[in-house]
């Protein structure tokens, strides 16, 4: 199985600082044309990242990863569209100042897939209507937002008044504050998940590491605080280094992901998710409810449909689990009461239904006869015809046991090595002996060959033994014992005969 394995990483991270370096030293030099130079370098590092994340998605085997590195990729493609907007915005003054509220609209939902991709449910087989579910509410959820702090869509006709760059700020602060401390809380639910748990450490430290890096850039600019230049730095950092870690990460082509019992904790934030944005969106759709009425119907309109749906997909699929489990158990319990060779009962099922049968004749006194058969000479078979000829006769004497058994009530199983043992319920001495001849016959029928020195045939003995007693005064162990007692004197008679014995 292929592992995610990390290539050469250091000449990656070494490529960081280099990439800083030329942006500082061209910018510097680019005289007039700084800005220009400083827009192509901020939007070839989240290129970059797209680049890197885009590679990752189509190496990564399906499952949680290649949804998470898509998911990124579509973030990183908002992030570059934001950017090459403001830059196409600064550098020339033909465009209308709404793609001002279009790059800003492209930042800001750059985090809806990075929430996305952290509310994915970390199931082997995610459903494809819930994911969707999800992508319908976050979509529209940050839509929502925006329209709520922007007091304006981007789609919309009237302009509106800026908003103060101050709360500009503040949003996108909480914004990363918000995804990172989602992403850190998913790591802690899914950091032993494989390709998975790598995916979230991954996403945690570029979200960490954006959020302090814009933290600071915004500080530094909002305070007009002289940094020679190297403020312009900060915004590429984080991305640089995502594509750097995103280059040296080779994605397992299968999902490595051991299947293992969720905690109470991974539980509790797997299934908060999805909640989580259905209140939201009904949060904000009563918030912009006076101002954008149509907006915020749909909104509502929209949550409750997908609650609607979501539950009854998870309905289903939980109904559908019970239903496979029920049937796995089913499987399961049969395997365990069988003979993996002969495929009839095995010792297992043999002593609960002797536990059972003789309880049931302690309450009754129908009476309870129980057979022990060891086939002659066996060893024999095993030294002279090989092993496994002597494994395809215990399968046929099985069968032929088997097909000797009058009613539906009686159980032959295999009691160890190359002894079988039937118990019949409501049974006498005259039903139980014409039981054990009619089990002679058959593996007579079956004509099973042996060694000439052993009469050319294989045979059985079997001891006979019955209780009519009812009470509780001797135990089912006194019965077999009875059963062996009376085997041990068939054997000694001379073999291929059937011995009684009786319980007083
Ligand atoms: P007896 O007539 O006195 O019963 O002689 P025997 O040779 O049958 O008696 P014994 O109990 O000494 O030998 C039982 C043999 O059954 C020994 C063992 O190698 C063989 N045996 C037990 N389990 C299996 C099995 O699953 N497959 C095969 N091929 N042989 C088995
Ligand atoms: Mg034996
Ligand atoms: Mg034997």
């Amino acid at each position: 199985m292929m592992q995610a394995v990390q290539r050469k990483p250091l000449l990656w991270i070494l490529l960081v600082p280099a990439y800083l370096l030329l942006q500082a030293g061209m910018t510097a030099l680019a005289g007039s044309h700084a800005e220009a130079v400083s827009y192509l370098f901020c939007t070839l590092a989240p290129a970059l990242a797209l680049l890197a994340c885009c590679r990752c998605a189509w190496l990564s085997a399906p499952g949680v990863a290649r949804n998470g590195w898509a998911l990124l990729a579509a973030a990183m493609l908002l992030w570059t569209s934001g950017m090459t907007l403001s830059a196409w915005q600064d550098i020339s003054d033909l465009v209308a100042s709404r793609a001002t509220y279009f790059s800003d609209f492209a930042y800001f939902m750059y985090g809806a897939p990075i929430l996305l991709a952290i509310s994915s449910i970390g199931e082997q087989r995610p459903s494809r209507t819930l994911q969707w579910l999800d992508a319908v509410q976050i979509l529209l959820a940050g839509y929502l937002a925006y329209t709520a702090i922007f007091n304006v869509s981007p789609f919309d006709r009237r302009s509106a008044a800026p908003i103060p760059i101050e709360l500009l700020v503040v949003t996108y602060h909480v914004e990363n504050l918000v995804l990172a401390c989602c992403a850190s809380l998913r790591l802690l639910a899914h950091r032993a998940d494989g390709e998975q748990g790598r995916f979230y450490l991954l996403l945690t430290s570029f979200l960490w590491c954006y959020g302090i890096c814009a933290g600071s850039y915004n500080y530094l600019t909002l305070h007009a605080i002289e940094s020679a230049g190297l403020a312009e730095l900060l915004p590429v950092l984080p991305f640089l280094l995502l594509a750097a870690l995103a280059s040296t990460t080779v994605p397992g082509r299968e999902e490595t992901r051991i299947p293992r019992p969720r905690q109470q904790l991974t539980l509790l934030i797997d299934n908060f998710s999805p909640i989580f944005f259905t209140a939201s969106l009904l949060g904000l759709g009563f918030v912009i409810m006076r101002e954008h009425f149509y907006l915020a119907a749909t909104a509502l309109f929209v949550a409750l449909a997908v609650h609607a749906l979501r539950s009854a997909t998870l309905q289903s699929r939980y109904m559908q689990s019970e239903n496979d489990l029920r049937a796995a158990l089913d499987k399961l319990e049969k395997l365990s009461l069988t003979d993996g060779l002969t495929g009839i009962a095995n010792r297992r099922c043999f002593d609960q239904t002797l536990q059972l049968e003789w309880q049931r004749n302690n309450r009754n006194g129908t009476g309870l006869a129980l057979l022990i058969i060891d086939i002659d000479f066996f060893k024999s078979i095993n030294d002279e015809l090989g092993h496994p000829y002597g494994d395809t006769c215990l399968v046929k004497i099985a069968a032929a046991l088997h097909s000797a058994l009058p009613r539906a009530s009686d159980l032959v199983a295999r009691y160890g090595g190359e002894e079988f043992a039937a118990i019949l319920p409501a049974t006498g001495q005259p039903g139980a002996l014409a039981v054990a001849q009619k089990m002679q016959e058959a593996i007579a029928a079956a004509a099973i060959n042996h060694a000439p020195q052993r009469g050319g045939k294989v045979t059985a003995s079997i001891g006979l033994a019955l209780s009519t007693v009812s009470g509780a005064a001797h135990a089912p162990e006194q019965l077999l014992a009875a059963a062996d007692q009376a085997l041990y004197r068939a054997k000694h008679n001379g073999r291929n005969r059937i011995e009684q014995e009786w319980m007083e």
